[in-house]
């Protein structure tokens, strides 16, 4: 028997179960039930609960081009635009000198419908798919509900998922069979675990601070943009516009936080970039550890993995949950073609989307991460004066922006540096 499914029972004859109501896996779930597969979705938190363990809201924020390409063709950017900030430019400043670059997101406006990157917490996607989701007849979404363990019996899957039972019944665990697995059940993954899939990678020395304020920095700043990354050699910052706040980032050297959280500390830090006469009003403050880590596959059998139960890396640039995206609408079409007999894109996958992992996203951000706090004057210099030479060139400008974009990552080996 089934219970804590909204009365709803769950067919025995499932296409696919997704664990995890992230991004990823909505945007897996929409795509495969607007096709006309049986989907059922187990999120362990509660409904309307908490998007993601931590939820506090100070996670992605930015959807790039090519993620809104994804989203309009199922139906839900124009919804995620009017919870958004679009934001056509951004700044490379250095804390002494000031801006250093500028570019234009038009420069690559024949290169996409949305030549900007919209700015809106990720709940907000995570959101307006589930509501989208909640009244499709073949979809099941259950809150509440734990994928605990996986087996694989032929062309099954089994997943065994623990569920709060509806009122007075309570816990209960039932297992559940499908076709197709999709694993977007966050960075502590139980499906990777379960399957013994290694997660390779690094951990960053430092811990990265996360300030959210209601104060305007652009009044502050003359001349900022929505999104700015802004290096020193002490203590690098990059400052976000949300719809609803301004985000600051800060790197915390060492493993251990110390006072950061303190308000005295975060007012020091926030004065410290842009001074004011009163205190800064600050809505959310966050630490966290940020890692570079890919899983060694992403599929075993008739189980993908996507998003960041795949790969985790540092958010300078905004790419994990956008490649996680990437990840959903690629596993999805891959279980499509299966579905029809066609098992090219299937054998791709793992592939392609570690590819993507490892030579595109791993090496933006972590070369973003470097370039920040670079120590050296000399090297400092000349790489302000490649970011000046490459803004001021349409070619190049075009170039590095189809690469922080993510436009570029349709096309892996131009994951290079500026020129
Ligand atoms: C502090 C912070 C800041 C970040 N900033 C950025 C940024 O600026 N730009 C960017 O692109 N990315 C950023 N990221 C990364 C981004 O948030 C993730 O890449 C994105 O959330 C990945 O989406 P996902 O759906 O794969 O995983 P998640 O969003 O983690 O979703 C996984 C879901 O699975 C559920 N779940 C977990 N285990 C189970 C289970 N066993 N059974 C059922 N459900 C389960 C969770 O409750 C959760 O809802 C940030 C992350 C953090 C932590």
């Amino acid at each position: 028997m089934l219970i804590g499914l909204n009365d709803r029972r769950l067919p025995p004859d499932l296409d696919v179960v997704i664990a995890g109501l992230g991004p990823v896996g909505a945007t897996a779930a929409l795509t495969l039930a607007r096709a006309g597969l049986r989907v059922a979705v187990f999120e362990e938190a509660p409904a309307g609960g908490a998007a993601g363990r931590d939820g506090t809201g100070s996670r992605a924020s930015t959807f790039h081009p090519p993620t809104l390409e994804i989203l309009d063709a199922l139906g839900v950017a124009e919804d995620l635009h009017e919870v958004g900030l679009v934001c056509d430019s951004y700044q490379y400043r250095d804390r002494e000198e000031g801006l250093v670059a500028r570019f234009d997101l038009a420069e690559i406006k024949d290169d996409t419908p949305f030549p900007y990157r919209l700015q809106s917490e990720q709940q907000n996607l995570v959101r307006i798919i589930a509501d989208r989701l909640a009244g499709m007849p073949d979809v099941h979404l259950v809150h509440d509900a734990r994928v605990a363990a996986v087996e694989q019996e032929g062309d099954t899957v089994a997943v065994r998922v623990e569920t709060a039972g509806s009122a007075g019944t309570g816990d209960e665990t039932v297992t559940v069979r499908s076709r197709w697995l999709i694993a977007a059940d966050g960075a502590h993954s139980t499906v990777r675990r379960e399957l013994g899939i290694a997660f390779e990678g690094m951990t960053y020395p430092e811990q990265f601070l996360v300030v959210s304020t209601t104060d305007d920095f652009a009044a502050l700043i003359p001349g900022l943009a929505q999104v700015n990354y802004i290096s020193d050699p002490r203590e690098w910052v990059v400052l976000l516009r949300t719809p609803l706040h301004w985000r600051a980032l800060f790197p915390l050297p060492g493993g251990d936080a110390g006072d950061a959280l303190e308000p005295a500390a975060v007012q020091r830090r926030l004065q410290a970039v842009a001074p004011q006469d009163r205190d800064y009003t600050i809505t959310n403050t966050r630490v966290y550890r940020v890692h570079q880590r890919v899983a060694a596959r992403l599929r075993d059998g008739r189980v993908l993995l996507a998003g960041d139960a795949a790969h985790i890396n540092n958010p300078l640039g905004g790419m994990g949950m956008n490649s996680g995206i990437h990840d959903a609408a690629a596993a999805a079409a891959a279980i499509l073609a299966a579905e029809t007999g066609d098992e090219a894109l299937l054998d791709r996958y793992d592939e392609e989307r570690r590819g993507v992992a490892l030579d595109y996203v791993r090496v933006v951000t972590h070369g973003n991460w470097e370039s920040l706090q670079e120590e050296d004057p000399a090297e400092r210099r000349r790489q302000h004066d490649r970011m000046r030479r490459t803004a001021a060139d349409p070619a190049l400008a075009r170039a590095y922006l189809l690469r922080s974009s993510m436009l570029a990552a349709r096309l892996p080996e131009a994951a290079e540096r500026p020129a």
